[in-house]
């Protein structure tokens, strides 16, 4: 049985809806005009309508698409071949969202570079640039803090900020594809593990994802994008009634409800009973496997008894394990699973035909772990 070191107070259960808070204004600014859209909370669709609106063609909204995604400009006037009145338009009625550098840093194995970047309102979120054998991944956040309250993670332990807009999370794709883009790499995988719990920020996520995948733009392919939630069941189900064929990830760590319970506060909301049926939905509408994420804290929940009870829990579900050894934080004393201890609980898996793999531990000395950096720059 796990003990909880910092349990915190479970979330009302209004918490986990998956929509937006009412009245969240996507466009919301403080420090630049309020009014004013950002451009990257568009779709095409919304772009051609809006300059539809103005009077213009959508040879132009297409010129101004490709100029966002393709080209990656970081300025309204960097759009060429503007009109002279459709750009003083763009300029006096939107913005583009960019999302500056508050601090920068790269791991010594050189596969990791963290940013933390700056909202309007000065919140902070995380992005993460991978690059291992030659394949690229940007890992973002959905959420500023987050309201999920897993013990053993540092966004968990710094509470909820508040959600993003669609326009913030698809500014941080763009702002690791410039990057690839300026070493003469293009961005082929997005993963959203990063800051918050993504199906509580259901509605923006989702769009964000439709503008990243759109195949005028920066044409992610969904197989591409893995979307990684701790359990909210309404949207997984939801998730699996949609179109979009993203690959889901769902962070267990636990193989009875007492497990998951004392890690994850959402757990006590939907036992494993709900949590397995909606992925037994998922996998059945999606006809997709499901990744399955647990982190392997030592002597908690890296034993043999819990491999086995993995074990029995997934063996219908086509399903794989990433086994991750954790990464430690100041609020939680656990600590990781060593590497024979990892082999040995991937060695059970493999007796119930569930394949897996144990995930390398990168960028610890630049606080890779979901909220690390944050947290480390707020206690400076
Ligand atoms: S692990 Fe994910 S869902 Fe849990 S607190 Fe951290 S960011 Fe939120």
């Amino acid at each position: 049985m796990l003990t909880p070191l910092s349990l915190k107070t479970l979330p009302n259960v209004s918490q986990y809806d998956t929509h937006p808070p009412s009245g969240y204004n996507l466009t919301m600014q403080t420090d630049v005009p309020n009014h004013t859209i950002n451009l990257y909370d568009l779709s095409r669709r919304e772009l051609r309508s809006l300059l539809s609106n103005w009077g213009y063609s959508d040879f132009y909204a297409a010129r101004i698409w490709d100029a966002l995604y393709r080209q990656h400009v970081t300025a309204l006037c960097g759009i060429p071949d503007l009109r002279p009145d459709l750009l003083a338009s763009l300029r006096k009625e939107t913005h583009l969202g960019i999302l500056p550098v508050k601090i920068a840093t790269d791991s010594n194995d050189g596969f990791t570079r963290k940013f933390l970047l700056r909202l309007h309102d000065r919140q902070t979120i995380e992005a993460v640039l991978m690059t291992f054998k030659g394949r690229a991944t940007a890992c973002v956040s959905t959420q500023a803090g987050c309201a999920m309250g897993c013990i053993f993670c540092a966004t968990g332990q710094m509470g909820f900020k508040r959600h993003l807009s669609a326009g913030e999370i698809v500014a941080q794709v763009l702002h690791v594809s410039r990057i690839l883009r300026d070493r003469g790499k293009s961005l082929r995988n997005v993963v959203l593990m990063g800051m918050g719990e993504p199906l509580h920020n259901y509605d923006a996520t989702m769009k964000a994802l439709d503008i990243i995948i759109d195949h005028n733009g920066l044409a992610i392919a969904p197989r591409h994008i893995t979307l990684s939630t701790v359990g909210l069941v309404p949207g997984i189900r939801r998730l699996a009634d949609e179109e979009r064929q993203v690959r889901l990830a769902v962070s267990l760590h636990g193989a009875s409800d007492a497990e998951r319970q004392a890690l994850i506060p959402p757990a006590r909301r939907w036992p494993l009973m709900e949590l397995m049926d909606a992925c037994q939905y998922y996998s059945e509408k999606r006809k997709r496997r499901i990744f399955f994420e647990w982190t392997l804290i030592a002597g908690e929940n890296d034993t043999t008894e819990q491999a086995h009870a993995l074990g029995q829990l997934l063996q219908t579900l086509d399903a794989h394990v990433n086994l991750i050894p954790l990464n430690p934080t100041v609020g939680f004393a656990g600590q990781p699973a060593h590497e024979k201890g990892a082999k040995e609980f991937q060695a059970i898996l493999a007796q119930y035909g569930l394949p897996s793999t144990v995930r390398q531990r990168r960028g610890i000395d630049i606080a890779a772990g979901c909220g690390q950096l944050r947290a480390r720059d707020s206690q400076s």
